[in-house]
């Protein structure tokens, strides 16, 4: 019999009658019925998960690592809304062979069909599992287990609104029991990180027409940006030197807006192109949606990747080619 730690957050599993308030994290549990695993659990926030703070995601991140070096799987249910996040800061700060699961629900459990109590056990199955060690950290919603850095939430009401674009899952949940079928490559993080909530990154995502109004908006208060760009990481002629400048100054990841795929390096020339832009300093967020560039930067300038000197754009560069699929970091 495995050991599971189980974190609840609130969310829709908890959000009876659909109203402010949330269920406790025992009467979450009470759904379950019986299974066979031992469960502890940490009635830790009770919110929708639009409402999870920075400080609250390192507390937790915090308190998974403690768990987890007590050799407990842990399972972190949340609200679907922000679970890719939660997942892949999780996988950049708890680096661990023990299962981290996160998983949450798309229907409130008074309503007919309620998936929260399935995916509870499926979530708790997988992080008893064995076979589900080494993984970095899962979402396992609707029978499937994926990798926190490929899970995207796709759909605003669909119970399989979890996917992993371009990939796929790693596995499925087949009568309780977890099947891995592929294993992701090494870890999301090269090293340990940490995450300062004061650490300020900018999300911009570009729209046809932009003016960069936005762009001129990002000050002093912020020490990174991300640009999710058009395309394969394509920008208007007019915002290349905009960025440029920023560029010299905080680092600026280029992602795409497109929700699947990597960006390019050296498919087009000219202003405004990829290649344009990482020759201008821009660094490519490869594989990685925004939101989740945004947390890896977020990290990597939490744990020394920017001084008095500036920023290590080598070491940002290379953290972010680490998850590019390439073997390159
Ligand atoms: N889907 C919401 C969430 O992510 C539901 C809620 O407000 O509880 O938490």
């Amino acid at each position: 019999m495995g050991r599971v730690t189980v974190f609840t957050l609130g969310g829709t599993i908890s959000a009876r009658g659909g109203d402010a308030s949330r269920m406790t994290g025992a009467e979450v549990l009470a759904g379950l019925g019986l299974i066979d695993v031992e469960v502890e659990l940490r009635d830790f926030r009770r919110l929708p998960s639009s409402s999870l703070s920075f400080e609250d995601l390192a507390a937790l991140a915090h308190e998974v690592r403690e768990t987890v070096a007590a050799g407990s799987g842990v399972v972190v249910v949340q609200g679907t809304d922000t679970l890719e996040e939660t997942a892949f800061l999780l996988d950049l700060l708890c680096v661990t062979s023990e299962p981290i699961v996160v998983t949450g629900a798309m229907r409130r459990p008074d309503l007919p069909g309620a998936d929260g109590p399935a995916n509870l056990a499926a979530a708790i199955a997988v992080a008893a599992g064995p076979g589900c060690r080494d993984l970095g950290v899962l979402v396992v919603l609707a029978d499937e287990i994926h990798a926190a850095r490929l899970a995207r939430k796709t759909h605003t009401t669909s119970v399989t609104t979890f996917a992993s674009p371009g990939s796929g899952p790693l596995g499925t949940v087949v009568e309780g029991e977890p099947r891995i079928l592929l294993r992701p490559t090494g870890t999301s993080a090269i090293h340990p990180l940490r995450f300062d909530p004061a650490v300020r990154v900018a999300l911009i995502t570009l729209t046809a027409g932009d003016r960069g109004e936005l762009l001129e908006a990002v000050d002093s208060r912020f020490d990174g940006l991300v640009v999710a760009a058009f395309g394969a990481g394509h920008v208007p002629t007019w915002l290349v030197e905009p960025l440029a400048a920023l560029a010299d100054r905080i680092p600026v990841v280029l992602a795409s807006r497109t929700g699947a795929g990597a960006t390019l390096s050296r498919t087009y020339r000219g202003p405004g192109s990829e290649s344009d832009l990482l020759h201008r300093g821009l660094v490519p967020a490869g594989p990685l949606d925004p939101a989740k560039a945004r947390l890896l930067l977020h990290a990597l300038l939490s744990s020394g990747a920017k001084g008095p000197a500036g920023y290590d754009r080598p070491g940002i560069t290379a953290a972010f080619a680490h998850l590019n699929g390439t073997g390159l970091a």
